[in-house]
């Protein structure tokens, strides 16, 4: 047996997969690096956990860092035998070879206490439950009487309407001790086979499937799949029985696949034709009145259009963010659509239900806004139903088909924003302040530009496809 020992993380990866678990200790350099977007959500955890603290007030932050596990052993026991602190917070434990920190323990009476975990989501899952049940399991084995356990998560009803966010609406607690304790029985049966499993000196042979993402997605994605042949990625999409065998036959044979369809499809999309895409934010925590946690509130548009000649023209706009954009990203853009009644090319059903968000903030521009919402043609299904080439590796997202439809349309050269969590991230740094100056200068250029290359994909992905069926 391995004398390393577990941590919540590995204890959660290894129940996902023996493999992702053993290579994230033994072979940790095979990991994908993490993308802006990964960071942010992080980040967003990351401050939606410090938030939390504020429920409890007088707790007490066990600061010794990660790698001085021992030092925060000993402080924890300080503040576990001071009657006077009513909680402590990334308390740090250890039994069974596994060590934890947890995020809130509450002192409930004499000797008696509650963990409260804290999670940026909107509702409990089944991970956390598994989460939980290692730290009560840890808890216990130390001989701490928690008699409570509860997921502090964002109530997605919340509204903020007042200058600063209220904690304790903000947050919901959801006692789930009764389901955690269920899981306890198991755990010293996994604890050990996860030790022995990291004790291998060999990497465990595990198939990469439909466990890979769920319930997250694996940083070895790339590395497990590097010897997959095409045919392999068009197997893994779900799909209609006929569309999979299409799928597979131009994987396999290297051939593209184009339905004899694709032209009628395409006829709803004859130039002059728009192309619109949105950044929306969706922060944990509201930044603009009356809006609640995640809601979903654009921010920025960008817009090709392509003339009947082929002639092209660039729109673009990027609200200030001092203010709820939704009203200026309204005007901004009816300003530009109602110049014609020419269609309106998206990719994905997301620039619809921005419309309809903005519709529903914006009443009294409604119904220009339901109009331009009929005029939206959705590439997506067109190519779901009647395109594959093997090079789309399985998946149908803009960053895949784009490259191989339009290469000379690249995201590579982008600064740091270059996806959309990361353009979130980047528009919720200027909305807050955080940044100012040059740098806000520079993040809203970065903005601009990358916003402006989805259209741009779009657009050339349009008039690839328009060229496969002899249409350009
Ligand atoms: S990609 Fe899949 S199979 Fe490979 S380590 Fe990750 S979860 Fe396991």
């Amino acid at each position: 047996m391995s004398s390393a020992f577990l941590t919540k993380t590995h204890y959660l990866t290894g129940l996902q997969c023996s493999k992702r678990l053993w290579m994230s200790i033994h072979q940790p350099e095979s990991a994908a690096e993490i993308d802006s977007g990964q960071q942010a959500i992080i980040d967003q955890g990351t401050e939606v956990g410090r938030a939390a603290r504020k429920l409890f007030s007088g707790g007490v932050l066990v600061d010794n860092p990660p790698d001085e596990f021992s030092s925060a052993l000993a402080r924890t026991q300080a503040l576990i035998a001071d009657p006077s602190i009513p909680a402590l917070f990334e308390a740090a434990f250890e039994h069974g070879g596994v060590r934890i920190r947890v995020d809130i323990l509450e002192r409930l009476g004499p000797g008696r206490f509650a963990m409260r975990e804290v999670k940026s989501s909107t509702s409990v899952k089944d991970e956390h439950l598994r989460d939980m049940a290692i730290q009560l399991w840890v808890l216990r084995g130390c001989g701490l009487d928690v008699s409570s356990v509860a997921l502090v998560h964002v109530d997605n009803d919340y509204v903020l309407d007042a200058p600063e966010i209220e904690w304790a609406r903000f947050f919901e607690s959801a006692d789930r001790t009764r389901e955690v304790e269920a899981l306890l029985e198991a755990i010293p049966g996994e604890v050990r086979g996860l030790r022995d499993l990291l004790a291998q000196t060999s990497v465990p042979d595990v198939e990469p499937g439909s466990h890979c993402k769920n319930p997250y997605a694996c940083e070895f994605w790339k590395h497990c799949t590097a010897d997959k042949p095409p045919e392999w990625f068009a197997a893994q999409q779900r799909a209609r029985a006929e569309l999979r065998a299409h799928r597979f036959e131009a994987a396999r044979s290297g051939e593209p696949w184009v339905s004899g369809s694709l032209a009628v499809t395409l006829e709803p999309a004859e130039p002059p034709v728009w192309y619109l895409d949105f950044e929306a934010l969706a922060s944990a925590m509201p930044i603009f009145r009356g809006t609640h946690p995640y809601e979903a509130l654009p921010f920025q548009w960008s817009l090709h259009r392509l003339g009947s000649r082929g002639e092209v023209e660039h729109r673009e706009f990027l609200a200030r963010g001092d203010v709820d954009p939704s009203e200026e990203v309204a005007e901004s853009l009816l300003a530009e659509l109602s110049r014609d009644e020419a269609p309106i090319v998206v990719y994905s059903s997301f620039e619809a239900r921005m419309l309809a968000t903005m519709a529903l903030r914006t009443p009294n521009r409604k119904r220009e806004l339901d109009a331009v919402r009929g005029r939206l043609v959705d590439l997506l299904p067109m190519i779901r139903s009647s395109v594959y080439f093997a090079e789309f590796r399985g998946s149908l997202s803009i960053k895949s088909v784009g490259p191989t439809l339009a290469p000379h349309v690249r995201y590579d050269d982008l600064g740091d924003v270059a996806e959309g969590v990361g353009a979130a991230a980047a528009f919720v740094r200027i909305a807050t302040g955080a940044v100012s100056g040059a740098e806000e200068e520079r993040l809203r250029g970065a903005l601009l530009e990358y916003c402006k290359r989805d259209t741009l994909a779009l657009m050339e992905v349009h008039r690839a496809l328009r060229g496969l069926v002899g249409l350009a």
